[in-house]
């Protein structure tokens, strides 16, 4: 087990296997996209691997697995049979936006992955083109219908943006109504791969006040260490509803993570700069325990809060990163 130097327990990896993706979220990325890395920039599958068995050492018992768009990458369900194969994490997951995932979804049962969050921000399929400039809405809703049937653990993302399509909320929470599965709505961040502002904040409050509104019954759930919804169940719902404050930052005190880009950088904050390169470091013919060594070091840099992280970002960029370099 590893702590960080706030006494958090860090045990969960996120990895951006891709920067590419064919989508474009237009909070995530510019309309043209963003400059891809060439695949050698990528880290390969034996790395990531290789990373995984060491953080396994370290005490880290989840990994999520994200991009881009993970099923863009050739060969990803080997990388899944490889990661259940080390036997070390008790928790494989994925975050995806649907549109590839079909073909794939009995060999992900077959290896007992059940885990899946699906990222939809609109059920009507006007505003869902507008935000993802791609016409694949009908193909997400088939995905997230067989995804129900298979019984999966389904967590539905839904980036909110005042405007855009705050309509929406209402609408996807019935999703929970019917299903076993939880909806989570999440603050906008700045992360949009471009020099566009975001636009105007719709804060966790005002999600809260909507659904408040709605179902005057709603309750906050019980928090479990390391969640980043708040969590609430509504009467006669068979799933429920989150609220991810990922701008305001609430959850920071109870953060486990740990990111690798998909240039095998290391964030130990989503607003950091991306402190260290382990892909470099792997590639210098270092050995396992000076990579876990290292690991070691940089979870002790972890900051306090994304506050923190954020101020100690030497030159504010006016070009943001994409969360499709940084996983999301
Ligand atoms: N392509 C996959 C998908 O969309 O699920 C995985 C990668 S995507 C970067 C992961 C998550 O990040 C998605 O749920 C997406 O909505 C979220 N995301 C992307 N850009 C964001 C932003 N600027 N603010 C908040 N969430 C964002
Ligand atoms: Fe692609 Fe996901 Fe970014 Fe949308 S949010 S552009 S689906 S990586």
């Amino acid at each position: 087990m590893i702590q960080d130097s706030f006494h958090r327990k860090i045990e969960y990896v996120r990895i951006a296997i891709t920067d590419r993706c064919n989508l474009r979220c237009f909070y995530c990325m510019p309309k043209e996209g963003i400059p891809y890395e060439p695949k050698k920039e990528l880290l390969s599958y034996e790395e990531i691997i290789r990373l995984l068995k060491i953080l396994g050492l370290l005490g880290f018992k989840k990994v999520r697995f994200t991009g881009g768009e993970p099923f863009l990458r050739k060969d990803f369900v080997k990388l899944l049979t490889k990661t259940k194969n080390l036997g070390v994490y008790d928790s494989i997951n994925i975050t995806t936006n649907g549109t590839l995932l079909l073909k794939y979804l009995d060999l992900i049962k077959e290896l007992g992955i059940k885990n899946i969050n699906l990222s939809l921000d609109s059920l009507d399929p006007k505003r869902f083109n507008k935000i993802t400039r791609r016409d694949d809405f009908n193909k997400v809703i088939e995905t997230l219908n067989r995804l129900i049937d298979y019984k999966f653990n389904i967590k539905v993302n839904a980036v909110i943006m005042d405007g855009i399509n705050n309509q929406d909320i209402i609408p996807l929470s019935k999703l929970a109504l019917e299903n076993n599965i939880s909806i989570r709505y999440i603050e906008e961040m700045p992360f949009n791969g471009g020099n566009k502002k975001k636009t105007d904040l719709f804060r966790a409050r005002d999600i809260f006040k909507v659904l408040k509104d709605h179902y005057p019954s709603i309750n906050k759930k019980e928090f479990i260490h390391g969640q980043t919804a708040t969590k609430f169940s509504v009467d006669g719902f068979k799933g429920d509803l989150g609220i991810i404050a990922a701008f305001s930052r609430t959850f920071c005190d109870s953060c486990n993570r740990l990111r690798i880009t998909s240039k095998g950088s290391i964030k130990t904050c989503l607003y950091d700069n991306g402190q260290f390169s382990i892909r470099d470091f792997i590639r210098s013919g270092v050995s396992d325990s000076d990579i876990k060594s290292k690991f070691e070091e940089l979870i002790k840099l972890k900051p306090k809060n994304g506050f923190e992280a954020e101020k100690s970002i030497k030159n504010s960029k006016t070009q943001r990163e994409s969360m499709s370099m940084i996983g999301g």
